[in-house]
């Protein structure tokens, strides 16, 4: 039976925008895309926080589906900030005439699977109900809001933002007393920013993060010329490549090198700057815990020859973690900015944690700190989150939300067993933010695409994974988690930013990337769709 559309895609991010693009100009379908925003972007619509940009290099950040677009836009930055890359995406949406089939302002608010028809009937908060044939997930994994449920925030007198969800308008922090809550990747990039405002800003650190500069700036005109005319090259690199990147482990251990060879190597990373330090770093530093406490040591001498005052720099040196296993902030005068007069730095450990929010400002460690303004750069329900949000009921009315109460469990990172025809981009238990996106995304995008094409020209019309291969992938997926020391780490990627959450690994971490990750959804599909049934 027809459905009022082939296709319901959510969200108009970078995922939701190629879905569209894919299923209505490739494959010929009636496809409707719901954002709850008010134009496209996601993340680069939502972000507005000063400083926020992106830490992948633009050249590799954008998509690669549209060629002679690659060669037309021009960055102007290394790392573009959120108006650049949300005027791309803008750009993007009017060369392919995405915003005629997309539904702004609306959000999603259910779906459930009707047994009989086949069809996924899609509800809206604005009262909308229609019927859909396959049902597509682009909801983003770092979108829904993480909101600490701070004691007294209702009380508070002055104004409070988190970093997702900024003002379109901007905030004036200028002579303002503002506090900034959180150090993660977004505060790593605001606080700079603020500080320079701000007459007094003030840093609550619950875990100190390892950071590594950015050195964001002008690209060489040479470089941008050389890259573009190599662009496929590049394309077909990356999308190889473990993490989305040109960055590849050095082959060999950190531990079997000599101290200076190994200084050498890691100064050309830290000069380089970017993602280099992390992913292209020696290839035990993952695994072996003596391996990486030679390369976290270098980064701890960083910090004390950057900050001041050692009393500061040792509340700023990350402890109890293995570097690496957190996502990994780039900076640019992040730990310049505590030998500044106006900048404070209030850590959980040492000054205690914060109590609770009080009308003037923020009780910590049993000390009240006053503010104008306070910024919750406090992260998100990352991966699960969105989807959990959707309320969504596959057969039997059973919910996602219940099939997922102990973690997720996915087949490929793509579908879920009873969830027939629904498909979740760079959803967990796929590489997504363990990669640079974009490669993630239209991997995703063009892999769904072929297999929705595939059932029309097969004739087939449900598709759902087996119970035995989603047992497979979600005992493959910890397998190989449990080999490194990511799961040692109290991490968003572990599940572990938010009280409550079942502890679980979220993406899919190799062992070979999003390279080898490919390499296994085409020989998926090339066995007709090995682990799925299709009926
Ligand atoms: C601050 C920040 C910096 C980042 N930097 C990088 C980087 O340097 N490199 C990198 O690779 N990745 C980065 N990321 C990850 C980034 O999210 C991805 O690169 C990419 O933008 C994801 O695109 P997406 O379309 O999958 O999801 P999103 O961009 O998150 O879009 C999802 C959209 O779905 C909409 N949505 C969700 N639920 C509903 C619903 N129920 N109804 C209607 N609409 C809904 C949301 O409003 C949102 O617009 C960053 C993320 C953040 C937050």
């Amino acid at each position: 039976m027809a459905g009022d559309f082939d296709a319901v895609v959510i969200g108009a991010g970078f995922s939701g925008m190629y879905m569209l693009k894919s299923l209505r100009d490739r494959l010929g379908l009636k496809v409707r895309v719901y954002e709850a925003g008010d134009s496209v972007g996601g993340t680069w619509y939502w972000n507005r926080y000063p400083g926020a940009r992106c830490d992948s290099d633009a050249y590799i950040y954008c998509f690669t589906f549209d060629k002679q677009l690659l060669q037309e836009w021009e960055w102007t930055e290394r790392y573009p900030t959120q108006p650049e890359i949300l005027r791309y995406l803008e750009h993007v949406a009017k060369r392919h005439d995405l915003k005629r089939d997309i539904q702004f302002s609306t959000k999603v608010t259910g779906a459930e699977f009707n047994e009989d028809t086949n069809l996924w009937t899609v509800r809206t908060d604005k009262g909308e109900r229609v019927t859909a044939h396959h049902l597509i997930a682009a909801v983003g994994t770092l979108s829904t809001t993480n909101m600490p449920g701070f004691k007294g925030l209702d009380k508070f007198k002055g104004k409070w933002y988190h970093t997702s969800r900024f003002p379109k308008e901007g905030v004036d922090f200028t002579a303002k007393r503002v506090a900034v809550v959180g150090t993660g990747a977004t505060a790593v990039q605001a606080i700079p920013e603020i500080a320079q405002q701000a007459k007094q800003l003030t840093v609550f650190q619950r875990t100190a993060n390892y950071c590594v500069p950015a050195r964001n700036g002008k690209v060489d005109p040479e470089l941008v010329k050389a890259r573009k005319a190599d662009y496929d090259n590049i394309v077909q690199r990356i999308r190889e490549s473990f993490f989305g990147q040109e960055h590849y482990f050095i082959p060999k251990s950190a531990l079997e090198v000599s101290k200076e060879e190994r200084e050498r190597e890691l100064d050309k990373r830290w000069d380089a700057g970017g993602f280099a330090f992390w992913l292209a770093n020696y290839q035990d530093m993952f695994f072996s815990k003596e391996a990486n406490d030679v390369i976290a040591d270098y980064l701890k001498r960083k910090i004390r020859v950057t900050v001041k005052d050692p009393k500061v720099a040792e509340k700023l040196i990350p402890k109890g973690y293995y570097y690496g296993t957190k996502r990994q902030p780039l900076d640019t005068n992040y730990f310049e900015t505590f030998n500044k007069d106006n900048v404070l730095l209030v850590d959980a450990k040492a000054d205690g944690p914060i109590e609770e929010i009080t009308e003037k400002g923020i009780r910590a460690g049993g000390k009240e700190y006053e503010f104008d303004i306070i910024v919750f750069a406090t992260g998100f329900d990352a991966l699960t989150g969105p989807l959990k949000a959707l309320n969504l009921k596959g057969r039997r009315a059973v919910s996602l939300d219940k099939e997922w109460a102990e973690g997720p469990r996915t087949y490929l990172g793509i579908q879920v067993v009873g969830f027939p025809n629904f498909f979740t981009l760079t959803g967990p238990q796929s590489p997504s933010v363990l990669t640079n996106m974009p490669v993630a995304i239209e991997q995703h995008v063009e892999w769904v695409s072929d297999l929705i094409d595939y059932m029309r020209k097969t004739g087939k019309t449900v598709i759902e994974p087996t119970p035995e291969a989603q047992d497979q992938w979600v005992a493959h997926v910890n397998e190989v988690v449990n080999t490194t020391l990511m799961t040692s780490a109290n991490s968003w990627y572990m599940s572990a930013n938010i009280p409550g959450k079942p502890r679980a690994f979220l993406p899919y971490l190799g062992p070979e990337g999003v390279g080898g990750y490919r390499k296994k959804c085409d020989e998926v599909a090339a066995h007709g769709y090995e682990g799925f049934a299709l009926v």
